[in-house]
């Protein structure tokens, strides 16, 4: 068994201390006429995260482990692979097996045998996504709602917002439940991961403008009430490591709300920053850099939920030091690989007499070990070992690109890496 070590600035009668938690910046990028940021600044950099439970090296992608689990993949294999820390969810260890046995077990990373620091989101957005499937449809009120806020046909409609939180029916069991900021707080405290995001409303593109308005300001309600019961769970759970707390910004595609909202979550005491939301894919560096002319700099910032390759460098140019996503995993059960070439199916007829690995020169545990054809044979056989190699390789891959990404940046050369990698990832059409 992996021996999860002892968290740093956890002392027994005391609340945990906050110093065991900031952020460095290494290397900066250099500014340039067109940069986005104030005077034409780049916000892109590198750091170090000091965190109880360990370092992470920014810029870095966080592979999510949704249940307390990497799906089909052990700890110690992402380990191996390069993963510095994990991501979990919130609402789902709510659900199960209840985040009191969490606390009960010493916390998220003792737990899942993770070594290493780890993340919880805060649940709003498992809650609030089911409003009615995925077309948006969370209003406070009927009245003065235009047909992009109308349930989707057909859907039954699942969770509904109100100025203190959110009341949903439980996708395990049909319960009806409550979700607001004191009890996502509660709920991430007994987790114990090392950063925590604040109880945010999300909204999608479809939303009206005026909803997007109302959103942000409950939005900046909901973080001084999360900052405040995050305080008071501090002092009260005596012993345990220091948990660091993020805000997020929301604001959709407005500049004018994503700058206000940033400033809102600039303006409360937040160890760091989450870019939550949805953002029109042209527009992501830009919002990243509005968010960052807001935001101190010792203040890490995490973007929520991207994994596409041109995105994940606008990302990083514009301030994004941390990323998640679930895409490689559930891609890769699915058969989808990405390698510098682009992303492709693994399940193609063509590969099924193809004994190279998924990526020549690729050193991860299956391109090391096993070949095309037979993880192609493992996924359409639908065994369990198809769904580990897809898996390894795929988070290999967005782990490497970020730490090659980090290199480049500390090198100087980011501009032409971005160049170079971008270009070769999309020559052949792909996708991802
Ligand atoms: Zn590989």
């Amino acid at each position: 068994m992996m021996k999860t070590s002892t968290p740093l600035g956890a002392a027994e009668g005391k609340p945990g201390d906050r110093s065991a938690f900031s952020f460095e910046t290494q290397t900066r990028l250099e500014s340039r006429s067109d940069g986005f940021g104030k005077d034409g600044a780049r916000y892109g950099r590198t750091g170090t995260i000091h965190t109880p439970h360990g370092d992470i090296q920014t810029p870095t992608f966080i592979p999510v482990a949704t249940q307390g689990a990497m799906k089909a993949v052990l700890p110690e294999q992402m380990k191996e692979l390069g993963a510095q820390c994990l991501l979990s969810n919130a609402f789902h260890l709510f659900e199960r097996p209840g985040d009191e046995v969490v606390d009960e077990a010493g916390g998220l990373s003792r737990f899942m045998n993770w070594d290493g620091p780890t993340y919880t989101d805060s649940g709003g957005f498992q809650v609030l996504s089911l409003g009615a499937g995925f077309k948006k449809t969370l209003a406070m009120d009927v009245e003065g709602m235009k047909s992009d806020d109308i349930i989707a046909e057909g859907k039954e409609r699942l969770a509904f917002v109100d100025e203190d939180g959110v009341t949903f029916k439980s996708p395990l069991n049909g319960e009806k439940k409550r979700f607001s900021a004191e009890i996502s707080m509660r709920i991430q405290h007994n987790i114990g991961a090392d950063m925590m995001f604040s109880f945010d409303e999300l909204t999608t593109l479809m939303n009206t403008r005026r909803y997007q308005e109302q959103s942000v300001e409950r939005t900046f309600r909901w973080a001084k009430r999360c900052v405040a019961e995050h305080r008071r769970l501090t002092e009260e759970r005596l012993g345990k490591p220091y948990q660091a707390l993020f805000g997020v910004v929301q604001g959709a595609n407005y500049e004018d709300l994503r700058r206000l909202a940033a400033s809102q979550i600039a303006s409360l005491d937040f160890d760091g920053v989450g870019i939550g939301g949805a953002i029109e894919k042209r527009l992501l560096g830009q919002t990243c850099a509005w968010i960052c002319d807001a935001m101190p700099e010792s203040r890490p910032r995490h973007v929520l939920g991207i994994a596409s390759v041109d995105d994940i460098f606008s990302a990083v140019e514009n301030g994004g030091d941390t990323f998640d996503c679930v895409a490689p995993a559930r891609c890769g059960r699915n058969g989808a690989v990405f390698t510098h070439r682009g992303r492709w199916n693994i399940k193609r007829a063509q590969f099924k007499h193809d004994f190279e690995p998924i990526e020549a020169g690729c050193d991860c545990y299956a391109c090391r070990n096993y070949s095309r054809a037979y993880i192609d044979h493992l996924l359409r056989a639908r065994e369990m070992n198809g769904y580990t190699l897809a898996t390894i390789h795929n988070e290999h891959f967005f782990i490497t690109l970020l730490a090659d990404i980090r290199k480049a940046i500390e090198g100087g050369y980011f501009d032409e890496f971005r160049q170079e990698t971008v270009t070769h990832f999309y020559e052949n059409g792909s996708r991802g």
